[in-house]
């Protein structure tokens, strides 16, 4: 049995595996400018962050109908449970959606028809939580926002991704000033690529609750300090750092180092189909790689529903937890 944990780092379209590009994009009549799944998965090897992006973009073009939304989650889900994954706050970009044609209510009520009976079909508690690109202009997020308002019964907050080099933080103060306005709760990408700086900026210009991947926070002892103090969680994604060069092997990931520095960190798999590992298979690997004991990896998956956004069922997050301190690593 795997240990049970909490995903707070996972972009759904980032969940598309070849193979079901292929299905969807015949179903669809989309033509990939690939040959097959395998020639496709061969072209998932990405110099930075950028070139990644550029595949994630071109792959979006097969998602078109709810159907198309409801089983990409699904097939997500069911992955996910099988990997100890009990509870999952997963991003969508609808930006990318928006921009070809397929609209706000299209991507909300397809992955609502997976998420919604998620609970009962896979056992995975879920919340959803809808990303602005911040390499496009803020009156394109705030345009994405007020198309989103006849669906916010379904989305608990919002995030901030795509590419961060040279896209800081504070440019999106006002559409989040709208979001905690809307009640949303609120996190950011930061730290990855873009300097501690925009972790800082993150945390005093945009309200975030959380720190999505800020590894870039050990440049800064002062800002770690910080982090450590107002017990800001941290979701690391270890496979996808490796496979976008935030560090070279998971040997060198800074794991370990944020673990002891008293960070409240959290392991996530980010975009696994591109990544090559689900939730469970970023637990396998660090702890291999990274050699983490026993009480690290509990630690590890304690964080992930103390970070979670599991207010409104604190009984869930007590019996999740408890179920952590029960785990027996065999
Ligand atoms: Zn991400």
């Amino acid at each position: 049995m795997p240990l049970p944990k909490a995903e707070l780092h996972l972009h759904i379209e980032g969940t598309l595996e070849p193979e079901t590009a292929f299905a969807l994009a015949a179903r669809n009549g989309v033509r990939l400018p690939y040959a097959d799944a395998e020639q496709l998965r061969s072209a998932y090897a990405f110099e930075d962050l950028q070139s990644f992006l550029n595949l994630y973009y071109e792959l979006t073009a097969v998602l078109r109908t709810e159907q198309d939304f409801e089983d990409l989650a699904n097939a997500y889900l069911a992955r996910a449970a099988a990997q100890g994954v009990r509870h999952a706050e997963i991003f969508f970009d609808p930006q990318a959606h928006l921009s070809r044609g397929v609209d706000m209510g299209t991507v909300v009520e397809g992955l609502w028809r997976a998420l919604g009976r998620s609970e009962r079909n896979h056992g995975v508690s879920t919340q959803l939580i809808m990303c602005f690109l911040r390499d496009e202009p803020v009156e394109r997020a705030l345009e994405t926002l007020d198309a989103a308002k006849p669906h916010l019964d379904r989305i608990v907050g919002v995030g901030l991704d795509s590419a961060e080099a040279g896209n800081p933080p504070a440019a999106f103060r006002e559409v989040y000033e709208a979001a905690a306005a809307l009640g949303l709760r609120r996190v950011a990408h930061a730290g990855e690529e873009g300097p501690p700086q925009y972790i800082t900026e993150a945390l005093d210009v945009l309200g975030v609750e959380r720190i999505d991947h800020g590894l870039r926070c050990l440049e800064d002892p002062a800002l770690v300090e910080r982090l450590v103090r107002e017990r800001v969680p941290l979701t690391v994604c270890p496979l996808s750092n490796v496979r976008l060069r935030a560090v070279d092997t998971l040997a060198d990931h800074p794991l370990p180092a944020m673990l002891e520095a008293g960070l409240l960190c959290t392991v996530n798999s980010d975009d696994p189909a591109y990544f090559g590992g689900y939730a469970g298979d970023n637990y396998h690997a660090v702890r291999d790689a990274l050699g983490l004991t026993e009480e690290q990896m509990r630690e590890l998956a304690r964080n992930s529903f103390l970070a979670s956004f599991l207010e409104h069922d604190e009984e869930r997050r007590a019996r999740c937890l408890a179920e952590v301190e029960a785990y027996r690593f065999s």
